[in-house]
């Protein structure tokens, strides 16, 4: 593989099996995500995105084909990942929930402070390292969720549906805020949701998944510049390839939806 792509998909499938059920999750996927590049991947739900993500995350071992991450250090973790509910540690405060990666990989405790300290500031959330999770708002819980897979500084960081379950207002200035980090230090992210307009606004590419078993139906290239801000929504460009991608995907719930039968 080329020296700026970071993962690498070759015709990768996945079926699990449960007893005598066997479900086809994944089918013939192949995808590339170079250096410093954000793909959004969308898709019906069901049609196996958490799979794919996971594949690429080492949780779970194809059934066909590979999964590459070239690594640029030795030592430097592949993968972080972000869920969509927040997984802290209920018992560890936000900074230590932030220092946990690094800890784990043996960095001093001066220096993991150092870095949960600054990933916190980059997300707003300088003044509560002391806090629990349990003391915050979801929209924050999320941010810092977000800090501490950026304190991990893998090749990759994995975003699995972060902001969907926030209140729509939340959401939007999360995703202002993900774009600032992009515009910061451009991180290598792959990146699902379910909200057209968020993969739109943040990514370089959008991978357009179909229903069960996911493929790839469809990859939408944006070249918006990475200086975009908030007024990229307003405008006709951004209308109409949320547009466009809306189309090609209603096929794909509709399907999803014949999926799951009466
Ligand atoms: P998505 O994230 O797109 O909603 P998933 O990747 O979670 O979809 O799931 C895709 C399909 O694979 C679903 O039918 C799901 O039930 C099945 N699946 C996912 N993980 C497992 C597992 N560990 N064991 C069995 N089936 C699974
Ligand atoms: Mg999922």
């Amino acid at each position: 593989m080329s020296d700026s792509v970071k993962v690498h998909l070759e015709g990768v499938s996945k079926t699990f099996s449960s007893g005598s059920r066997e479900v086809t999750a994944l089918e013939d996927v192949s995808l590339e995500v170079g250096e410093g590049e954000f793909v959004s991947i969308v898709g019906p739900s069901g049609c196996g995105k958490s799979t794919l993500l996971r594949l690429v995350a080492g949780l779970h071992e194809p059934s066909s084909g590979t999964v590459e991450i070239r690594s640029s250090r030795p030592g430097r973790p592949k993968t972080a990942m972000v869920f969509q509910e927040h997984a802290l540690f209920p018992w560890l405060s936000v900074r230590d929930n932030v220092m946990f990666g690094p800890r784990n990989r043996k960095v001093s405790k001066r220096e993991a402070t150092e870095i949960a300290d600054e990933q916190l500031g980059r997300l707003g959330l300088a003044r509560f390292g002391d806090f629990y999770p349990h003391q915050l708002s979801g929209g924050m819980k999320q941010r810092v969720g977000i800090a501490r897979a950026l304190a991990q500084d893998s090749e990759i960081l994995l975003m699995d549906e972060p902001l969907g379950a926030l209140d729509a207002q939340t959401r939007t200035l999360l995703q202002e805020q993900i774009l600032e980090l992009r515009q910061q230090s451009q991180p290598t992210v792959l990146y699902i949701t379910h909200a057209i307009d968020e993969a739109v606004f943040l990514s370089d590419r959008v991978v357009l998944m179909s229903a069960r078993p996911g493929r790839i139906r469809e990859v939408i290239e944006l070249d918006f510049p990475l200086s975009r801000g908030p007024e990229l929504r307003g405008t006709k460009e951004f209308a109409a390839l949320s547009q466009g991608i809306w189309e090609h995907l209603r096929d794909e719930v509709q399907a999803a939806m014949a999926l799951e039968g009466p």
